[in-house]
């Protein structure tokens, strides 16, 4: 008997109270899924170094804050937070200082799997310990550790308390499919489809709208949590095009098989177009105008860095030439980022069908896909502005 979506129905709760990345260490889960965003961060080192140059060090007495928001649940935040640490006791030591105490806030939504995360920190370096203590203590953490639940949009911090903002791959994430996408009698429905891939102007505009909304909500927050002297490095998913329906690497990870395999399910009397419909994936990956129009509209930051840089491709395969893999790494991929919210929407018995048919399809087109699929960012180096 065809499987019926019957352990549901979360669909209409908040996107914050349900939306994370899937959380343990299964084949499917972020931990396992995220190396291609590890190689991306990597490949972009040197700009988040030019932003900690820039970063005001106080006296060492204070402590130091750093903040990773839309930290996930793998090792990539532990690793970027070590970057970030390691580089700004080189800058203390090089100006002759002592390097100040470190404190790291892992920041996420509530439903993130903080639990994984907090179980892949390395043990905290012992302070004012012997000198082979020190020497040892390179797989230990020199930071004070915690995280904090909360949506990026609003505050999560005490004002003036943090001196560096982190935050890859997350921004992209709007903090609600906009309303008049999911109504019928708007123009800005989606009909047929389940991303903005392809979609109509005004369905775009409303995406756009959301995205803009959000970020000035997140940029809000962040000048007053920030310390004076302190900077933000952001990176998020983006798009070369000027045109919003034109989604880059996302448009072909959400609006190909990803959208074939809502209307295999569709087609097979799975569940029924309406259901499709009501399913949006919540990203949009902006232009570097989208995103330059709400930090100038803004007006706390200065711009120290605002560009797009390709990051390459989100499929990390140990064999290109087989197909198979190619597949369910796509398939893997999509599942990490997205199979939350299908499971919310459809249940986990027919989300499994739902990937069952991305594996397939994506299979199929293993070499466009390796061609293809590319990513962009946007990154953004911004400091406060002293008033
Ligand atoms: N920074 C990590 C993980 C990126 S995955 C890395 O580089 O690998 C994107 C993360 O953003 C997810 O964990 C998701 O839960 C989080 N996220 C999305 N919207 C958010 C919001 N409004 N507030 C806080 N976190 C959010």
């Amino acid at each position: 008997m065809a499987p019926k979506g019957d352990n549901v129905v979360v669909s209409n709760m908040k996107l914050e109270r349900m939306l994370s990345m899937k959380g343990g260490k299964g084949e499917s889960s972020y931990a396992n899924n995220s190396k291609a965003q590890a190689l991306h961060a990597r490949s972009m080192l040197h700009l988040l170094e030019e932003t900690l140059d820039g970063v005001q060090l106080n006296s060492p007495e204070v402590p130091f804050v750093v903040v990773d928001l839309g930290c996930s649940c793998g090792s990539n935040t532990i690793y970027i937070v070590d970057v970030i640490i390691k580089h700004i006791i080189k800058r203390y030591e090089g100006l002759g200082y002592e390097p100040p105490e470190f404190s790291a806030f892992f920041s996420d939504l509530p439903s993130n799997d903080f639990n994984t995360l907090f179980q892949l920190l390395p043990p905290l370096a012992n302070y004012g310990g012997s000198m082979e203590e020190c020497l040892a203590a390179n797989n230990h953490r020199s930071y004070f550790a915690a995280g904090v639940p909360g949506s990026f949009y609003r505050r999560l911090f005490p004002a003036r308390s943090i001196d560096v903002f982190h935050s890859a791959f997350s921004l992209h994430w709007l903090s609600q499919v906009p309303e008049s996408v999911l109504d019928k009698k708007s123009m800005a429905y989606n009909k047929g489809r389940v991303f903005i891939q392809g979609a109509d102007e005004s369905t775009a505009k409303a995406y756009r709208k959301q995205f803009q909304t959000d970020l000035a909500r997140f940029l809000r927050s962040r000048s007053q949590e920030v310390k004076r002297g302190g900077s933000m490095f952001l990176v998020c998913l983006g798009r070369t095009s000027v045109d919003p329906t034109d989604q880059g690497g996302a448009g072909l990870l959400f609006g190909t098989h990803f959208q074939d395999a809502w209307d295999d399910l569709v087609q097979e009397e799975l569940v029924n177009s309406d259901k499709r419909d009501n399913f949006n994936i919540p990203v949009y990956a902006p232009s570097l105008q989208d995103f330059k129009e709400v930090v100038e509209a803004d007006g706390s930051f200065a711009i120290n860095k605002l560009e797009v840089f390709k990051g390459g491709s989100p499929l990390v395969v140990s064999q290109p030439d087989d197909a198979a893999e190619v597949g369910r790494a796509l398939a893997n991929c999509c599942r990490s980022v997205s199979g939350v919210l299908v499971d919310a929407h459809i249940g986990d018995r027919l989300s499994e069908e739902l990937f069952l048919r991305v594996e397939r399809r994506a299979t199929s087109h293993a070499k466009d896909l390796l061609e293809q699929l590319q990513f962009f960012h946007i990154v953004a180096s911004l400091s406060l502005i002293h008033a």
